[in-house]
């Protein structure tokens, strides 16, 4: 990092490089590095990071949080991307953790907090349906109350990683009546074991059934695991949304990704000389050099975390130009790569022999197509940030 900090800062980030480095696996790193990481080495990591307090430092200190300064906060982030160390399961650290933190009831948050750091329980989202992605007001699964419970029926639809799930999170519509949409919705835990719950797998363009669908049929939710309010989800969706989004950003991940990409353009030859030095590819890359470091900025101004109740506009940003940016390093990549760039995987998963850089090159560029499209696409963010951020009127 390039960045002037102060004594106290560096030791601050040295003392979590220690951690990240020597406390977390090598092999759990670079298979994070090559965007291989596997549930097991997901689960190893975040307990490794939660046994020293940093699986979760976004949460209020009471729950296992930390009383970070802006400054700290983005060394942590920063530093975990450049070692490549997995990013805590965003389900848990920064969806459904923060939202039980501030609207969760005391048993609530006495029962799933602190499985939720440790990864024993591992949480799926279930807001998307295949009519409401984008419209998510529009959601049609239902849940009405019978007696002490709740009965589910709908469907949902790309659930990432739902085949590991434990715990869904989801909004359904409780007041079909109600005279705005968002205000019938409410928010609900689910045990994924429930009865009438079905999963179907969807394979992605890498080849990788990254994402599920869920269907419900009369599933059975118990009243307490209603999160605050009937009626009220909308509003926690809003805050956990904000988070989600500020997580997609992944600075640090595009500085590892910069660096492989400026190392390898040394070595591949044009017409005698070496990639790196051709004016255009340097004027691209330097391009991206520069919306890094404004991104960074931005960042350490501002958390982009959603915060007492409200959700982050900032994360819109964040979302918006880093995932353009992680797009746009892919695509360099691949031009890096030329030829060589293979396209691997059969229907059944990856099959990789080596993680050699030109291999991943393809899987890394068509698995991150999906980042201007989950957590809202990037034309929704361009919309939120017209109205809220920059306050253009005649775009609603
Ligand atoms: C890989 C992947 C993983 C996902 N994981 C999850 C998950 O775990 N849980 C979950 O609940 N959801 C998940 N999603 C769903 C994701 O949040 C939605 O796909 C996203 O919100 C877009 O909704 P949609 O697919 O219905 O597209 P649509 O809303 O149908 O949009 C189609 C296109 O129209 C554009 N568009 C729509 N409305 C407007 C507008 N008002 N102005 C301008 N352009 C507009 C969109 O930007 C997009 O380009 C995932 C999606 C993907 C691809």
């Amino acid at each position: 990092m390039d960045l002037e900090l102060t004594a106290d800062e560096k030791k601050f980030r040295d003392g979590l490089r220690d951690v990240f480095r020597n406390e977390v696996p090598a092999d759990i790193r670079q298979r994070s590095l090559d965007g291989r990481t596997t549930r097991d080495d997901l689960v190893t990591s975040m307990r490794i990071l939660n046994s020293h307090g940093l699986a979760v430092p976004e949460w209020p200190v009471r729950f296992g949080g930390q009383d970070w300064s802006e400054v700290q906060r983005f060394i942590y982030a920063s530093e975990l991307q450049r070692a490549s160390v997995p990013q805590p399961l965003a389900f848990n650290a920064s969806m459904v953790g923060p939202v039980l933190c501030e609207f969760g009831s005391p048993e609530q948050q006495e029962r799933f907090l602190a499985p939720t750091a440790n990864l024993d329980i591992w949480w799926s989202q279930g807001f998307s349906e295949p009519e409401a992605g984008s419209d998510l007001a529009s959601l049609k699964t239902t849940a009405r109350r019978e007696g002490d419970e709740w009965v589910i029926d709908g469907s949902k639809t790309w659930t990432t990683l739902g085949q590991y799930g434990d715990w869904m999170f989801l909004l359904a519509r409780t007041d079909p009546h109600a005279p705005k949409r968002q205000m019938g919705i409410s928010f609900f835990l689910l045990d994924m074991n429930t009865a009438g719950l079905e999963r179907r797998p969807i394979v992605l363009i890498d080849g990788e059934p990254e994402v599920n669908e869920f269907f419900f049929d009369g599933v059975r939710i118990p009243a307490e695991n209603l999160v605050g309010e009937e009626n009220q989800g909308w509003t926690y969706a809003k805050f956990l949304l904000g988070n989600e989004r500020n997580s997609i950003a992944r600075i640090g991940t595009s500085q590892t990704y910069f660096e492989a990409v400026t190392e390898m353009a040394d070595e591949v030859d044009i017409g005698g000389e070496p990639l790196s030095q051709d004016p255009e590819f340097r004027a691209r890359l330097y391009d991206i050099k520069l919306r890094l470091l404004a991104l960074e900025a931005t960042q350490m101004r501002v958390t982009g975390a959603s915060a007492n109740g409200q959700p982050s506009l900032v994360s819109s940003l964040l979302k918006l130009e880093g995932t353009r940016v992680l797009q746009d390093l892919s695509s360099l990549r691949m031009e890096v790569a030329g030829s060589d760039a293979g396209l691997v995987g059969e229907h059944d998963g990856p099959d990789l022999s080596t993680t050699d850089f030109a291999n991943l090159a393809a899987l890394q560029y068509l698995n991150l197509r999906k980042v201007s499209i989950f957590g809202g696409t990037n034309e929704i963010q361009r919309r939120v940030i017209a109205l809220n951020i920059l306050g253009l009127k005649g775009t609603r």
